[in-house]
């Protein structure tokens, strides 16, 4: 709205602005009309002034002809010696002569002078044909007039410009500049009115001036005069001397004289005349040349006066325009205004239709509602009274509801108690089913393990195989050496696909027995490289059997929660050349040795082997791989020395039955071998030949311990070595063993594999007797 305003006042201001240019333009235009007319008298008054100069030069003439006609005469009385006017006195022939003589020399000048008038005549002509010309073109009287008026017209004409200049300039002003402040406009409106006053006096000026140079043209015209009169009276002089010479006697001498005496006088006259013509010719080139000027000058400023207009126009025609649009706008407006004070009507129209709509609709509801109303009320009173009885009837039911909850748990509990013996019983039976199916498979498990052709084995170019299995047959397997081929039966042969999950699968309930009570030991043999330490840590992708015993404990252990408390601790030692250190403890160099725990039980200890209690896998694994770094920074090549080392992990799990009190201990031991390899064979010496040897000491220890275990030997010679001594009661009667052989597919291996393999049917024919579990003297039967 603001906006639109100050547009209007902008429009007001100039509107005001084009009418002051009007005025100025009519002002112009009387200003115009007022000069033409004085050009018009001065135009008049100069030609009166060459009428005037024609006028005497035609008497002029006049006089002229007669003084020819006066010279003829003259001229004729020569012969006729009875002129009348002339008497001529009797002259002798001399004097004759001298007469005739000087009249021919009269006659000559006559001529002469005859030619001289005829020349100023042409001249003169020629004279007035150049001002008639002139004035045909141009009527104008003063040149010092006219320079004068050009100029001033001039400068009126820049002064003009000046001021269209400026109503231009605000006119932009008002066509950019939507907020100019009233003052500003005010203030070049005051200067734009004392610019006209001092036109209007500079006008005045001008036209005083215009007066002045009248009265100088007209004493221009009146010495002019003046200058003819002096003309006309020489001449007249000149006719008088000619005619008292005409009548004087023909007295030849005399007439001579006379004659000599009047025509330098007369040429004098003529010659000043002559002068006089030509400064006046002068005068007039000059002013010929000035006009010309003025006239170029003059077209100029009529050219710039047009150019002038048409801007006036354009200007014009650019504010008829701009009017336009802003009718257009205006109109625009307008139109946009109605038509959304009709939308308005129109919405607020239906709006109010729709509100009688809903008026009419909610009118009808709530006819409709009285009586739902009147019916709700009744509900209300009766609920209201049923509300009153019902805290009565409320405490009552309360009552019923607490017997016979009471009655209901009372028989929960005893439904509970009797589920709960059911369960018991029902875990027993499955221990039962258990031990017996561990039984079934024998307490000494051999499996054996093929170690699948490995990208690096390809690389090296080894590829061709020595081993081979039966299709259809899981527990047996062919290996070829030196041309000779031996099938060996075990109690599980796992193929080269076999996954680490199967592995486990196979061996979980013996791993799951611990929880039970049994003793239990998996050992990892095979020569180096064949997969032990594969199949027993596995890799961080893909864990081996430790691992997964540890999650499968944990798992079974978390299931029996309710019933059985465990606590689990755990020990990780390395025999290496028949020595067996700690790696848990804090100085993982110290040797350990093996002793009868002294509380007379007959069992064995290790005194100061470190036995961590652990709460979680988490903590498990934390253990192991510190046991990792301990057993690193025992040796300088960590890979050597895990092949001629044996790595024993050992858990020991303690069970309490939360109902019954009774205690279980049992033993999960996880014996990654040292390589079986026979080195003393290729000529090792020295440190070499002594690991070798010790090796070979304990392994075949192992196997005598399992061999005397096979004859049923009263003596078994678990002290032969430092591990069978150490896994005395995990390896002896009534406990559960696995033996993992690892077997490499490999021609280049065929020799070693053989050997394994008949370690492992030597193994596998032993019989161990029924597993045995190891239970507190207070505690329930034996299943
Ligand atoms: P060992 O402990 O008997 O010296 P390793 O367990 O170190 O032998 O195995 C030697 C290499 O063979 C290792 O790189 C291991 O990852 C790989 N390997 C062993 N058994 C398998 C298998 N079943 N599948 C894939 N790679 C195996
Ligand atoms: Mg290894």
């Amino acid at each position: 709205m603001s906006h639109l305003l100050s547009f209007l006042e902008h429009y007001g201001q100039m509107q005001r602005l084009q009418e002051q240019a009007g005025e100025y333009r009519s002002r112009l235009r009387r200003e115009e009309s007022r000069r033409r007319k004085q050009l018009r008298t001065l135009r008049r008054a100069y030609r009166q002034q060459v009428q005037d100069k024609l006028s005497v030069i035609e008497s002029l003439e006049g006089v002229i002809c007669e003084q020819q006609n006066v010279m003829e005469t003259l001229h004729g009385m020569k012969l006729p010696s009875t002129c009348p006017l002339y008497p001529c006195p009797p002259v002798s022939p001399v004097g004759v002569h001298r007469l005739v003589e000087s009249i021919s020399a009269l006659q000559g000048e006559r001529n002469k002078l005859l030619e001289e008038i005829t020349g100023l005549r042409q001249q003169l002509e020629e004279e007035e044909k150049g001002k008639q010309q002139l004035a045909g073109s141009f009527d104008l009287q003063g040149v010092t007039d006219s320079e004068k008026r050009i100029h001033n017209l001039t400068v009126e004409n820049e002064g003009l410009k000046q001021t269209l200049g400026v109503t231009q300039g605000l006119l932009q002003q008002l066509a950019t500049v939507s907020a100019q402040p009233s003052a500003t406009l005010a203030q070049e409106n005051e200067g734009l009115r004392s610019r006209v006053q001092h036109l209007e006096t500079s006008l005045q000026q001008k036209v005083e001036e215009l007066v002045r140079l009248e009265g100088q043209v007209s004493a221009l015209q009146w010495r002019k005069e003046q200058e003819l009169r002096r003309l006309d009276q020489q001449i007249r002089e000149l006719q008088l001397a000619l005619e008292t010479q005409q009548n004087r006697p023909p007295d030849v001498q005399y007439v001579t004289q006379t004659v000599e005496v009047e025509s330098p006088t007369t040429l004098r006259s003529l010659v000043e005349a002559e002068e006089r013509n030509r400064g006046l010719l002068e005068q007039l080139s000059s002013q010929g040349e000035r006009y010309q000027r003025l006239a170029e000058q003059l077209q100029g400023s009529e050219e710039v006066t047009a150019g002038l207009r048409h801007k006036i126009a354009a200007y014009e025609s650019e504010i008829a325009k701009l009017r336009e649009e802003l009718l257009r706008e205006i109109n625009h407006l307008e139109a946009q205004k109605e038509e959304a004070v009709k939308e308005a009507s129109e919405s607020s129209e239906q709006h109010l239709e729709q509100l009688r709509e809903q008026l009419t609709g909610v009118q009808r509801r709530l006819a409709t509602l009285q009586p739902i109303l009147k019916g709700m009320k009744t509900n209300y009173s009766s609920l209201r009274s049923q509300v009153r009885d019902f805290s009565g009837f409320y405490e009552a039911a309360i009552r019923e509801a607490r017997r016979q909850m009471c009655s209901a748990v009372s028989e929960a509990s005893e439904a509970s108690r009797d589920l709960l013996q059911k369960y018991q019983h029902e875990v027993l039976l499955r221990k039962k089913y258990h031990a017996q199916l561990v039984e079934l498979k024998g307490n000494i498990r051999v499996l054996c393990r093929l170690k699948p052709v490995t990208e690096a084995d390809q690389r090296e170019g080894e590829v061709s195989t020595a081993v081979s299995t039966e299709p259809g047959s899981d527990s047996s397997v062919t290996a070829r050496y030196k041309g000779k081929e031996r099938t060996f039966e075990l109690d599980k042969v796992f193929l080269p696909e076999a996954t680490q999950e199967e592995v486990f699968l196979e061996i979980e309930p013996l791993v799951l027995s611990c929880l039970d009570g049994y003793n239990v030991c998996i050992f990892a043999y095979g020569q180096t490289g064949s997969g032990k330490t594969y199949t027993m840590e596995g890799v961080p992708e893909d864990p081996g059997i430790n691992q997964r015993a540890l999650q499968a404990l944990y798992r079974e252990m978390e299931a029996r929660a309710g019933l059985w408390k465990y606590s689990v601790t755990l020990s990780v030692v390395e025999i290496y050349n028949e020595v067996i250190r700690d790696l848990l403890g804090k100085e993982p160099q110290e040797k350990l040795d093996i002793k009868l725990n002294p509380d007379g039980s007959g069992q064995l200890h290790v005194p100061g082997l470190t036995s961590v209690e652990v709460q979680g896998l988490q903590e498990i694994r934390k253990m192991l791989s510190l046991g990792k770094r301990n057993r690193a920074t025992c040796c300088t090549n960590m890979n050597e020395r895990s092949s001629r080392s044996h790595a024993l992990l050992t858990v020991t799990i303690t069970g309490t039955n939360c109902s019954t009190g009774t205690k279980t201990s049992g033993k999960l031991n996880l014996v990654d071998l040292a390589g079986s390899e026979r080195v003393w064979k290729s000529g090792a010496q020295g440190e070499r030949l002594k690991e070798a040897q010790n090796i070979n000491k304990s392994l075949l220890a192992l196997g005598e311990v399992i061999q005397a275990l096979r004859a049923k030997q009263g003596h078994v010679p678990f002290r032969n070595s430092k591990l069978t001594y150490l896994l005395q009661d995990s390896l002896g009667k009534g406990n559960k063993t696995v033996m993992m052989v690892q077997i490499s597919l490999l021609e280049k291996n065929a020799g070693e594999t053989m050997c394994s393999l008949k370690f492992a049917q030597r193994v596998c024919k032993v019989e161990l007797g029924p597993a045995s579990r190891r239970i507190d003297s207070w505690g329930q039967s034996e299943l």
